[in-house]
């Protein structure tokens, strides 16, 4: 007689029950799924485990005397890549839906968790196991809000899956690691994208409603490197807002709360991470963290454009004088935040130093935000690594 794993006998939360983690949930999907036995120890608001998390995955955890690895994390190579060929209607040039579609055609995965759109909504979530390429492609984009990925595990089990690739942003990935050994794989590949200030659906029309011209004609937008924000509309054509134009003062409480008190902008447990932050314009950043991440990447070399990461600028000025800003909500005009945007990108950081400016900004931010909110969490919710990174600023009382 088989024994039955003690997770079946649990059950999933209604959709519209509070989440274990309360306001600080960010809707990974775990809850939604009988894993939610293990919430305890495997939810990221709850358990913070990066450190043991990545030894787990990578074998040690990061180098906090290496400043590369203290920022970014484990990892053997980085580099910036585009595709020659860009996939249309991609987040950038559809790095990520080009490696998980080789994995699925060689047979390496039989399923991709990724998240497509509602038919209604182009921006609500719904979590897939894709099994065919187009299901992939239909996938490609961001979908700016939180999305419960997780939401698609029971499947699994009950599928006979045992070759899985999940796409995921750092919330989802801790929580999947930390259950991995439950999911009766034989392989998992991870592939994640880095994450920071998302939001809830209503949240996204808040923020589209004060920041864009045409909030309804958004059909991706990013936070570029040019401190900019680059709405892309139906047309085509392209807004560009300064960040430091935002309307921090109503925008104050748009950011989930999980976001705010999030230290895993990176996504440390990935196997394979592609962004954009630690490139140039125009290309994306990629961090090969182990064996596994470097044989996924490896698939699509030869469709990839590539040169080695640079590092320009300080970014530590910059960092220290938006510490206040960001903590009062102070909004510029905008005819300043055009200017002081031109003189920032000038003079200021680029490559992976703009990946550290952005990390500064935001770990600062919401170090104050635990510190203030959830004086109790602070010790055990903050990793060693962002106390460290923190540490390096003045902060307020
Ligand atoms: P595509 O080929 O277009 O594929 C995108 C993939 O993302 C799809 O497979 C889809 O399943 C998955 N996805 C879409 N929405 C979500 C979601 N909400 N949660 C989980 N998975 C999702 N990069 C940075 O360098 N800095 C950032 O600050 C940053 N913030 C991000 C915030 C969010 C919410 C997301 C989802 C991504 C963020 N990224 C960030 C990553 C970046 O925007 C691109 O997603 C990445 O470079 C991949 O681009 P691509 O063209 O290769 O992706
Ligand atoms: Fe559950 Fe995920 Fe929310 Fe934590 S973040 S309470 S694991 S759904």
């Amino acid at each position: 007689m088989t024994s039955v794993s003690p997770h079946k006998k649990a059950k999933a939360l209604k959709p519209t029950s509070r989440r274990p983690a309360k306001e600080l949930c960010s809707e990974c999907g775990l809850c939604d799924t009988y894993y939610i036995h293990y919430v305890k120890e495997a939810c990221a608001f709850i358990n913070q485990q990066i450190e043991g998390l990545e030894e787990q995955t990578h074998k040690r955890s990061r180098d906090l005397d290496n400043e590369t690895e203290l920022y970014f994390g484990v990892h053997q190579d980085m580099i910036a890549a585009q595709k020659q060929q860009p996939i249309e209607g991609a987040q950038w040039t559809g790095i990520v839906s080009s490696i998980a579609i080789e994995m699925l055609n060689r047979g390496l995965v039989e399923g991709v968790i990724c998240v497509q759109n509602t038919k209604e909504d182009r921006f609500q979530p719904m979590p897939i196991i894709a099994r065919t390429p187009e299901e992939i492609l239909a996938a490609r984009v961001n979908k700016p809000t939180l999305s419960p990925n997780l939401s698609v595990l029971e499947q699994i089990e009950k599928s006979g899956l045992k070759k899985l690739l999940v796409i995921g942003v750092g919330c989802q990935i801790q929580a999947l690691r930390a259950v991995e050994k439950q999911l009766g794989l034989e392989k998992l590949y991870v592939l994640g994208t880095p994450c920071v200030d998302n939001v809830t659906r209503a949240g996204l029309q808040k923020f589209l409603e004060t920041t864009s011209r045409s909030p309804e004609t958004v059909v991706h937008y990013e936070f570029m490197q040019d401190f900019r924000i680059h709405f892309k509309h139906e047309d085509g054509s392209i807004e560009k807002v300064p960040f430091f134009g935002l309307k921090t003062n109503q925008l104050k409480d748009v950011f989930a709360p999980s976001c705010m008190t999030c230290f895993d902008y990176v996504n440390s447990l990935a196997d394979l991470v592609v962004g954009y932050m630690g490139a140039p314009f125009g290309w994306q950043w990629i961090v090969v963290r182990n064996d596994t991440g470097k044989q996924m990447l490896d698939l699509v070399q030869d469709q990839l454009n590539t040169q080695p990461v640079t590092s320009q600028g300080n970014r530590k000025e910059a960092v220290q004088q938006s510490i206040p800003a960001y903590d009062k909500g102070v909004t510029l005009p905008m005819w300043a935040a055009k200017l002081m945007g031109v003189v920032i990108e000038k003079i200021g950081p680029k490559g992976l130093e703009y990946a550290r400016f952005s990390i500064d900004s935001h770990f600062t931010r919401n170090y104050l935000y635990v510190r203030r909110n959830y004086p109790e969490k602070l010790a055990a919710h903050v990793p060693e690594f962002a106390k460290k990174i923190v540490g390096q600023y003045k902060l307020p009382e």
